[in-house]
């Protein structure tokens, strides 16, 4: 893998200019392990306004002296080009801002600022100009400065603060988070030292705003090896600071059927999320689907039962993503996965109206999904019986059940028919009626017919409230809103 024309072209233009111009940060660590940059940064001594006559069209933000390049490029990593001004920064006294920001007069100052050695690469075209360094090396044709053992730690896959690790992190605490993805996200380990002070400075974590960590724990989750992440954010004291709900679960074991724990479970379950390449509300439902366990253990006989930990894990799973600010639409979600991740099925139990009722509860455009958690949470128990010919069956019998009424608006007849040939008048007993025909429906598509609805609703409009109301409740699933306002009120959730 080589730099792209775009990128050759930015460093050619600043060198013409007199300027030194390198390649560094994660770009350079990436090319060296062979992985793709998702974005590049480049290094100079030009000013962002030497930058900006040199590459017109551009945008400056001042707060970082950051000027990004627009390129014509079709390749997203290259369509905009951050160039920054060498820099030093210094005195972090909040622990997340640098108080000052400095201008650096060498690449080498401007690598030391850096986090890990392995992101204190820089990377220059030039032969002549890689000379003029001391910490210069040249790694199949590429010239690179290396002033902190970054190759060697790439090599021993390790993940090294550049300098005391104690100092960087009392800097910025979001090196903390950043330690422990970047682990997750090259598979690396984490350097005995860098370590040792990343334990000792965990509680600074709560300095960090709350965007920030969530973005780490989505990249951590987002990685090849969410399972490594989430550990090393447990041994190292991250996980009881950011998401405690999930250490309530370490060494708590299960039942007969579950030979792990309910914490070593969830991990298992996300990492069979991420194997299996799914998106990420599903990672997170897959981490967060049994968080209601602990809570819920019981005894009973000689094993343990969790009744309602889904209900209580729902509830669990809304708290911790509203906390850690996640988007409404992706907390909704995974909290909507969690509740309804118990859901019951066997081939030949299941009977057709169990699937529409089933389908009515998860909704038609969550169903896949939740097949992909119970996927995932299967293969994630250690039993290593594979389910997929019954999941497939259950997954025919809801795509048939999709085709039939699941909401009084799909039924054969509406409101208006009630009102105008059968004179009801308009109001809530029309609803009670419709809930009623919806509940025969339910349970036998086949009577979804408007002549038989209608003869029904001719005997239908004359019960009382009370009457229509019970007719009515399958439909309306009440009984298992009780169930759930049940065992919300059981554990105060
Ligand atoms: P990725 O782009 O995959 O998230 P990255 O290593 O490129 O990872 P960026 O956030 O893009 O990370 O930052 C680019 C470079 O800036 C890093 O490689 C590192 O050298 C430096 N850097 C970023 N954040 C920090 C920080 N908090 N402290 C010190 N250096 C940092
Ligand atoms: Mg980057």
């Amino acid at each position: 893998m080589t730099t792209p024309p775009e990128i050759q072209g930015v460093l050619r233009k600043l060198r013409e200019a007199q300027f030194a111009a390198f390649v560094v940060g994660g770009s350079v660590r990436d090319l060296l392990l062979k992985k793709k940059p998702k974005d590049w940064d480049i290094a100079t001594n030009a000013n962002p306004q030497d930058i900006q006559k040199i590459f017109p069209k551009n945008f400056y933000n001042n707060d970082f002296g950051t000027v990004t390049v627009i390129t014509n490029a079709e390749d997203e990593t290259v369509k905009e080009i951050e160039i920054t001004t060498y820099r030093t920064e210094a005195g972090y006294s909040d622990q997340r801002h640098p108080d000052k920001i400095g201008r650096a007069k060498t690449i080498e100052e401007d690598l030391a600022r850096r986090d890990f050695t392995v992101n204190a690469l820089a990377l220059t075209e030039e032969k002549d100009t890689a000379d003029n360094h001391k910490d210069k090396v040249t790694v199949e044709g590429m010239n690179i400065i290396d002033p902190f053992g970054g190759l060697k730690d790439l090599d021993a896959k390790l993940i090294r603060a550049v300098g005391k690790p104690s100092e960087r992190f009392a800097e910025d605490a979001l090196r903390l988070m950043r330690t422990v993805r970047l682990a997750a996200q090259l598979d690396f380990d984490i350097e005995e030292e860098t370590l040792r002070d990343l334990k000792a400075y965990a509680t600074a974590i709560d300095m960090v705003a709350k965007e920030r960590i969530r973005d780490e724990i989505v990249k951590i989750v987002m990685s090849d090896s969410p399972e490594r992440g989430i550990r090393l954010m447990e041994e190292t004291g991250l996980l009881a600071l950011t998401m405690p709900e999930l250490c309530e679960g370490v060494g708590v074991d299960q039942n007969k059927h579950h030979t792990l724990t309910v914490y070593e479970h969830n991990l298992k379950s996300l990492q069979y999320a991420a194997k299996y390449d799914y998106e990420l509300t599903i990672r997170l439902a897959a981490l967060l689907h049994d968080i209601g366990k602990p809570r819920t253990r019981r005894r009973k006989d000689d094993d343990y039962t969790f009744y309602g930990h889904e209900v209580v894990g729902a509830k669990m799973t809304d708290q911790i993503l509203r906390r850690l600010k996640f988007r409404n639409e992706s907390r909704e979600k995974v909290t909507h996965l969690v509740r309804r991740h118990m859901f019951y099925y066997d081939v030949g139990k299941v009977t057709e109206a169990g699937a529409r009722r089933l389908l009515r509860r998860v909704g038609k455009e969550h169903f896949d999904d939740l097949i992909k958690l119970r996927i995932a949470e299967r293969k994630g128990s250690g039993v290593p019986k594979a389910e997929p010919y019954r999941l497939r069956h259950l997954q025919f019998l809801v795509e048939k059940a999709a085709q039939e009424p699941i909401t009084t608006s799909q039924l054969a007849i509406n409101g208006n028919d009630l009102i105008e040939k059968l004179g009801m008048k308009p109001g809530p007993k029309i609803g009670g009626v419709l809930n009623a025909l919806l509940a025969q429906v339910l349970d036998d598509a086949s009577k979804n017919k408007a002549e038989y609805l209608m003869a029904e609703a001719k005997i239908l409009k004359n019960k009382n409230p009370d009457e229509l109301k019970a007719m009515g409740e399958a439909a309306k699933d009440e009984a298992e809103k009780k169930r759930e306002d049940d065992i919300k009120r059981k554990y105060h959730v």
